[in-house]
């Protein structure tokens, strides 16, 4: 019986000291620094060379809302590289709060041209171009049933529509971090290399989704994998090539009474959008259960009280195994020993931050300078109360 207790006790202790460890290192002393917050900070912790970095910058719904932005994936590799894996709209914000050089966010992968899925290249395109991005932005997207479906014929439309942002850029910054360059790939081969450098392997195969051209994606670095599903019902594909994936993304989404309930959507249309277009919850478990990933991730819907019990319940009656339902910020850490999910916290309030080339001088020779004369003529006289900062400024900056 004393033994018994014992046990008891050692068993007690046992969960007990693992809860404390999982919420953070012992704080011994009221003055010290409390190690091993269970957060991460931007930019204070190393990536180990043989370690990926996961940010969800985006998990939510076409439909904006403050606490969830649209889909964005941000993925750091041991090697140095980052990739942005779509960038719905609103999700450069939480992209910016990690406070990363522009210069790192130039490789963006694009699963589906839905705007949940590219509606933020505007921020990231210009915002990047004022901020510190040093030559174009690249972008690797699928094809599509006829040229006008494809990403080529997005982008290159995509900048006449900023047609007027990119020629008064133009003139007042370096026309370099302004272009873009677009590798597109054929949205129907199975398992093909989009991009392979540096020791990272990146592939795509067909998603089934709303129309021709979807695709899911895979990154392969230090023997891991990580799958990124984009918009997808259950296929064929998913189950054969995420199949041995360390991390596998697939979308969940809201139930068809939850689309009802909280989305303000007919009950045939919630029918149709929650079981033909997307996966449900117990469809996203039988694709984990299938394809049995070492962690499984879930996203594309509104994570909050009212939904996601339904969602999780849904998941659990078919799948139970390591699982993640993704909100934006959640980041995860993959090894070949361990996946650890956490929240990032990162500012409201973050800058643009420098990387180690500067961003180019401007070059106006050979460009027309967009504000006319007639308009130019039209400037108020205010030299008498900015002349002296101006000359300060030249002063301290040594310009002519
Ligand atoms: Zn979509
Ligand atoms: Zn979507």
């Amino acid at each position: 019986m004393k033994q018994l207790k014992q046990l008891i006790s050692l068993f007690v202790l046992l969960i007990l000291s693992q809860t404390v460890l999982a919420a953070g290192g012992a704080v011994k002393s009221p003055t010290g620094v409390a190690p091993d917050r269970y957060v991460y900070y931007p930019g204070t912790e190393e990536l180990d060379k043989d370690e990926i970095r996961l940010f969800a910058c985006g998990t939510g719904l076409p439909a904006a809302r403050r606490d969830q932005a649209a889909t964005c994936w941000l993925v750091e590799t041991g090697n140095g590289d980052k990739f942005l894996f779509d960038v719905g709209t609103g999700s450069m914000v939480n992209v910016a709060a990690l406070m990363i050089p522009y210069d790192m966010l130039n490789k963006v992968f694009i699963s589906h041209l839905h705007t949940d899925h590219w509606g933020d290249l505007s921020t990231l395109w210009a915002g990047g171009w004022t901020a510190g991005r040093t030559g174009p932005l690249k972008i690797w997207g699928p094809s599509g049933a006829t040229k006008e479906m494809g990403t080529a014929y997005a982008v290159d439309h995509f900048l006449k529509a900023f047609n007027w942002d990119m020629q008064t850029r133009n003139f007042k910054l370096n026309p370099a971090p302004g272009k873009i360059e677009v590798e597109e790939f054929d949205y129907t081969k199975e398992n093909q290399i989009v991009y392979q450098q540096n020791d990272v392997t990146i592939r795509s195969w067909p998603a089934i989704h709303a129309g021709d051209g979807p695709v899911s994606f895979s990154l392969e670095y230090a023997g891991l994998k990580l799958v990124i599903g984009g918009d997808t019902f259950p296929n064929k594909w998913y189950i054969k090539y995420a199949k041995d994936a360390d991390v596998a993304i697939h979308e969940v989404f809201l139930t068809p009474t939850e689309l009802v309930q909280w989305y303000g959507q007919s009950p045939q249309q919630a029918l149709g959008v929650g079981t033909q277009i997307h996966t449900s919850p117990p469809a996203f478990g039988k694709v984990m259960s299938e394809i049995k990933p070492r962690h499984a991730i879930g996203y594309h819907f509104f994570n909050e009280e009212g939904t996601r019990f339904g969602i999780y319940d849904g998941v659990r009656g078919t799948y139970d195994g390591p699982l993640s339902l993704a909100t934006d910020n959640m980041v995860w850490n993959i090894t070949k020993d361990e996946v650890v999910e956490r929240m990032t916290v990162s500012p409201d309030q973050a800058w643009s931050v420098p990387g180690a080339t500067p961003p180019p001088k401007p070059l106006t020779e050979g460009i027309t300078d967009p504000l006319s004369d007639e308009m130019k003529a039209g400037k108020w006289n205010v030299k008498d109360v900015q002349g002296e900062m101006i000359k300060e400024f030249k002063k301290k900056y040594d310009m002519k």
